[in-house]
């Protein structure tokens, strides 16, 4: 599998406007820092699917690839704006989009247009061609989905946004062991919410879980400058972990 992070920032984008924190003017200074909000492209052999679509700006990166379906892990701002223009894609059939059920309440479901929409229930398997999708219930104020995405040899757990994992998704993944893990470390070291991990909760996490590969994203300008942390995340977890910035492309 082929995994893209087109887009790895929280709601507020990096560089927020008008801000002088040392992430934003890090970024002001070296644009290939610039973050964008959530959007993972995930290409297999035979499938091409995307996790969140949070911004318009992706569709330059996904004129050419033909999806085969979308998996929304929540309805928040940054994780659907860029559904609202692939709504007029030309797709034969229109394109399928999948989400967890109880979160329709957003203007993009009163008119879908091609969009097909598909509601989730907890640890539902969806396939699309060679690709098997699973949901993950997490820990979010509205919501929210992980989704383990594997073909027949490896997976990648996508898992945001979310507080602390609830048990049953935290066991079922210790059960099912992803070959990757893609987490939510909005917050900088020492910093947590009910609704985020930090970046110390995710490495625990990561630990927790036994798994080899691990992706930090979902990072707010309130976090350190990427430079730090990713000193930082390598002085704690050496090279299994490594801190996602748009277009991180990874092999699994
Ligand atoms: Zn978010
Ligand atoms: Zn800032
Ligand atoms: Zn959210």
């Amino acid at each position: 599998m082929l995994v893209t992070l087109l887009g790895t920032s929280d709601a507020a984008g990096i560089p927020v406007h008008s801000c002088d924190c040392a992430t934003c003017q890090e970024a002001l200074q070296a644009p290939w820092l610039h973050r964008s909000q959530t959007c993972i492209l995930i290409q297999s052999d035979e499938a091409s699917i995307l996790v969140d679509m949070g911004s318009d700006s992706h569709m330059r990166n996904l004129h050419t690839v033909n999806l085969d379906a979308v998996f929304v892990t929540h309805c928040h701002d940054d994780h659907v704006r860029g559904l609202f223009a692939l709504r007029w894609t030309k797709r034969l059939g229109g394109l399928p989009v999948y989400y967890p059920r109880g979160s329709e309440a957003i203007e993009l479901f009163d008119d879908p247009m091609q969009l097909r929409l598909h509601t989730l229930k907890d640890f539902e398997e969806v396939t699309i061609k060679d690709l098997t999708i699973t949901t993950l219930p997490l820990a979010h104020s509205v919501e929210a989905y992980g989704y383990l995405i594997g073909d027949d040899q490896t997976s990648l757990a996508v898992l945001l946004d979310t507080g602390r994992l609830p048990e049953t998704t935290f066991y079922w993944l210790i059960t099912h062991r992803p070959t990757l893990v893609m987490i939510d470390s909005t917050y900088a070291p020492g910093l947590s919410s009910e609704h985020h991990l930090g970046v110390d909760e995710a490495l625990e996490t990561i630990d927790d879980l036994g798994v080899r590969r691990a992706v930090l994203t979902h990072i707010a300008h309130h976090n350190w400058p990427y430079r730090d942390l990713v000193r930082y995340v390598y002085e704690q977890d050496g090279a299994r972990t490594v801190v996602a910035y748009d277009g991180l492309t990874l092999t699994i």
